[in-house]
């Protein structure tokens, strides 16, 4: 297990090396930057791996802190740079694209989420930076397809697609050693970030639960994530991480009551477990709506709530319920 931090980012990735029969592969990178590939070198140094012995780089979605040192390890191993297609998809128009996040295309729908002017602009400033820290210059070797494909060359390790945080994040297995290196799927205290957007498509959080669902069958010793820590309690984790969007969608439909309110409204009134709103930055703030926003299509795909558009802004309200003002 390697740990790398970037110069100006407080989250470690951590990245793992796998020993496989005719070389290691490795799940995940840092962010694009020296100090991050710094870590990563005198780490293999410590661990008496040398750059050549790397044949795979898997990345487990294309977020700049998991795909970031992409082209540069793969310029000094020689390694294949392996990764979903749905997420390639992504990431191709995101570093290809002028502006980064497709930032100008989202700032009105972000308004229509009901959020103010400071706190766009706030958001706009952090997000509209930040594209050194995506891989430059990088073509996948090889793009994974489907739901289930084998990487590396000792037959045990499995990619397995579990779209949620990401369109084409994967998950790898190892079902010998019982590992499972859950990306940013699954993480021991966090709930991974659910982030919809102008771009995405409206059941994103559907695709998280259907995704965790999904492995939950699996038989698995240790997961292996890319923050935090390893931890062993497979299965109870995920039922808490389900219980969690339980809970949310609950405290979601009582802050809509008899109102029509928008996404802002409710994400002002739910508990966040990185702290209180009154706190948040702004960045953080639309991230939370952003999240609400995922448990409302949910709801809105169940029949719960309906979507009442007026003015520009988009609000909420429980169906069958008349709106009220
Ligand atoms: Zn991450």
């Amino acid at each position: 297990m390697l740990g790398l931090r970037s110069r100006d980012k407080e989250s470690i990735t951590l990245c793992y090396l796998v020993e496989e029969k005719s070389g290691w592969l490795m799940v995940d990178s840092g962010y694009n930057d020296g100090a991050s590939f710094g870590h990563l070198r005198h780490q293999l140094d410590l661990l008496g791996i040398s750059f050549s012995q790397i044949r795979w780089l898997l990345l487990t979605h294309y977020h700049p802190d998991h795909s970031g040192l992409a082209h540069r390890i793969r310029a000094a191993s020689g390694a294949q740079v392996i990764m979903h297609q749905d997420d390639w998809d992504v990431l191709r128009a995101t570093v290809s694209s002028s502006e980064i996040w497709n930032i100008h295309g989202m700032m009105p729908w972000l308004r229509a989420l009901g959020i103010p002017e400071p706190e766009l602009a706030g958001f706009y400033q952090i997000a509209s930076g930040g594209r050194d820290l995506f891989p430059r210059g990088l073509e996948p070797d090889l793009l994974l397809q489907g739901d289930r494909n084998p990487v590396g060359d000792s037959g045990r390790l499995e990619a397995i697609l579990t779209p949620g945080h990401t369109p084409g994040h994967v998950c790898v297995y190892d079902s010998q050693n019982r590992l499972f290196f859950s990306g940013d799927h699954i993480l021991v205290e966090i709930t991974p970030h659910i982030s919809p957007s102008h771009l995405t498509s409206e059941d994103q959080l559907e695709q998280y639960l259907e995704s965790l669902e999904k492995v939950r069958p699996l038989d698995v010793e240790m997961v292996l994530p890319a923050h935090e820590r390893p931890f062993p309690c497979f299965r109870q984790r995920i039922d808490e991480i389900l219980e969690h969007h339980d809970q949310r969608l609950s405290e979601v439909v009582a802050a809509i009551s008899d109102r029509v309110v928008t996404p802002r409204d409710i994400a002002s009134q739910v508990e966040w477990n990185t702290g209180p709103w009154g706190g948040m930055d702004a960045t953080n703030r639309v991230l939370a709506v952003r999240e609400t926003v995922a448990h409302l299509q949910l709801l809105e795909h169940r029949g719960v709530v309906v979507r009442a558009e007026g003015d520009g802004t988009a609000g909420y309200r429980l169906s069958g319920n008349p709106a009220r003002s």
